[in-house]
């Protein structure tokens, strides 16, 4: 069996004498997403962090498709395939949604080789989350479910292996919310291997092959989505 697209081994980080995450062993194989829930300050985010390199582990280890990456800088990691939403979105305000989702296509293990090729490959990605009427707008001026697929789009550029989603439904109707779920499960069935971090209990549990429950830091249970509503 080939190593899996993520795996992290004892992973821990601390906040002074706060433990943010602790501990967390995870194996992840290609082409499964697996969704994580807990409640606010259970270290969801902290755990993307740990993964992309925005923050250094003070334990346990981190590889991608088999290499180790522990302590690398996020630029490193992701170019080794990983690409992340943060939970507050953050685009270059002073320019396009489409040149925001450019540059996502410039980045990443398979690069636009120009700037013409990163434009067409932006309005492809924008298109596929339902943003192209928006390519000549500001993000400023964009709707909270805009933002959130602007956020999506320019790490769905990076053409990455492994994308990790931190809150990108919340705020979202439930019609808008049923068309992200229909999007993660195409970048699935394409053979992306997905982390969704994730507060709507339905949502995820609904594209999860497996969820992990986090709970202070620590794995609290972790099985099939129907193991889990069940307990
Ligand atoms: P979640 O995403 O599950 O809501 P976080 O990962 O954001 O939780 O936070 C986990 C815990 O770590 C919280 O208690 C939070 O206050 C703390 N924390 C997160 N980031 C920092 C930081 N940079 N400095 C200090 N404490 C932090
Ligand atoms: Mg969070």
């Amino acid at each position: 069996m080939s190593a899996p697209v993520l795996e992290t081994r004892g992973l821990g980080r601390r906040f002074g004498g706060l433990a943010a995450v602790d501990d967390l062993s995870l194996r992840v194989q290609q082409g499964t997403v697996i969704g994580v829930i807990g409640p606010n300050g259970a270290g969801k985010s902290t755990l993307i962090n740990l993964i992309t390199g925005h923050l250094k582990p003070t334990r346990g280890t981190v590889a991608i498709d088999g290499r180790d990456v522990t302590g690398q800088r996020p630029w490193t990691i992701a170019k080794a395939g990983v690409a992340r939403t943060f939970q507050i979105v953050k685009p270059f305000r002073e320019l396009t949604v489409r040149e925001n989702v450019a540059i996502g296509s410039m980045f990443g293990p398979e690069r636009a080789r120009s700037v013409r090729e990163a434009r067409e490959l932006a309005d492809t990605v924008l298109e596929r989350v339902g943003l192209l009427d928006e390519a000549e707008a500001y993000p400023g001026g964009l709707s909270v479910a805009d933002a959130r697929r602007l956020e999506l789009a320019k790490a769905l550029a990076m053409r990455p292996r492994l994308l990790l989603l931190d809150e990108v439904m919340a705020g979202l109707r439930p019609g808008e919310i049923d068309r992200a779920l229909e999007l993660v499960r195409s970048l699935r069935r394409g053979g992306m291997t997905i982390l969704v971090v994730e507060h709507v209990m339905k949502a995820i549990m609904s594209v999860s092959d497996s969820v992990l429950v986090m709970q202070e830091g620590r794995e609290l249970v972790r099985g099939a989505p129907e193991e889990i509503v069940r307990d």
